[in-house]
């Protein structure tokens, strides 16, 4: 049976640990995770191998309408989270490609670019059962969620867990490079006119600097069951 009511919005600056999180959270309770950053960074992507510029907003709009972008579970055991297809293609990896980190926040300021996609996420998350995770859940895709959480870093913490986790991926890393990028990611996202980053009136804030992702985890974990009024783990619907 299908439970619309039950969504949960998590946004957050970049490398806050939504995305980490939100699929934790997602697993335990047996929801679909819905990452809607890979849905901005497919745009962005497909136009950078079109030879499409990113500062041209018509293209960009017109390129965002004819895509096909599809978000899908699949196991490969090379580390993936989900697989993301454009029109046909796996460009999961692609999606992370220091081009696409570089212009994905001029892409997504684009207002028309926003509306085909929220639109895109809200028919995702019609279903229920969902964690949906980005920067404007709470506030624009499903502003009638009833459990928003904001996770919140400094941008040093957060630039230090993506330093860490590209060593232990065995790829070099320049710190100060890896810092100055989420600052200038969270410029433009915080101060685009269309939906910019923030929390929600009543999203629940989390401040994550010197938690780990377990304790943030069990947080949200602990905060959805007194929303959804459920006593422990056993009271939730299987998935399967
Ligand atoms: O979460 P992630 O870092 O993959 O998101 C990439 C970019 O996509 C963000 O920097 C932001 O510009 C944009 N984004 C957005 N709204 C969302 C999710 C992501 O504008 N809901």
């Amino acid at each position: 049976m299908t439970t619309p009511e039950w969504v949960i919005a998590i946004d957050g600056p970049a490398a806050s640990g939504k995305s980490t999180v939100g699929e934790a959270v997602a697993r335990a309770l047996g929801f679909l995770y819905v990452d809607t950053g890979a849905m901005y960074r497919a745009v962005t992507q497909a136009a950078l191998a079109r030879g499409i510029p990113a500062s041209d907003e018509a293209a960009m709009v017109a390129l965002t309408r004819r895509l096909d972008i599809a978000i899908r579970r699949d196991e490969v055991g090379d580390g993936r989270q989900y697989t993301v297809l454009v029109d046909g293609e796996d460009v999961t990896w692609a999606l992370r490609s220091p081009a696409v980190d570089a212009h994905v926040s001029q892409v997504s300021a684009y207002p028309e670019v926003r509306a085909i996609l929220v639109r895109e996420q809200q028919r995702i998350a019609a279903a229920g059962r969902v964690v949906m995770v980005g920067r404007d859940i709470g506030t624009v895709v499903l502003p009638t969620a009833p459990l928003k959480v904001y996770l919140d870093a400094s941008a040093a913490e957060r630039a230090r867990r993506r330093y860490r986790e590209l060593l232990a991926r065995g790829q070099s890393a320049d710190y100060e490079a890896i810092l100055a990028g989420i600052r200038a990611r969270d410029a433009v996202d915080s101060r685009r006119a269309a939906s910019p980053l923030q929390p929600a009136a009543d999203a629940v804030i989390l401040d994550t600097d010197g938690k780990s992702i377990e304790q943030v985890v069990a947080c949200v974990l602990d905060l959805a069951r007194q929303r959804f009024g459920m006593e422990s783990d056993s009271s939730w619907p299987s998935s399967s």
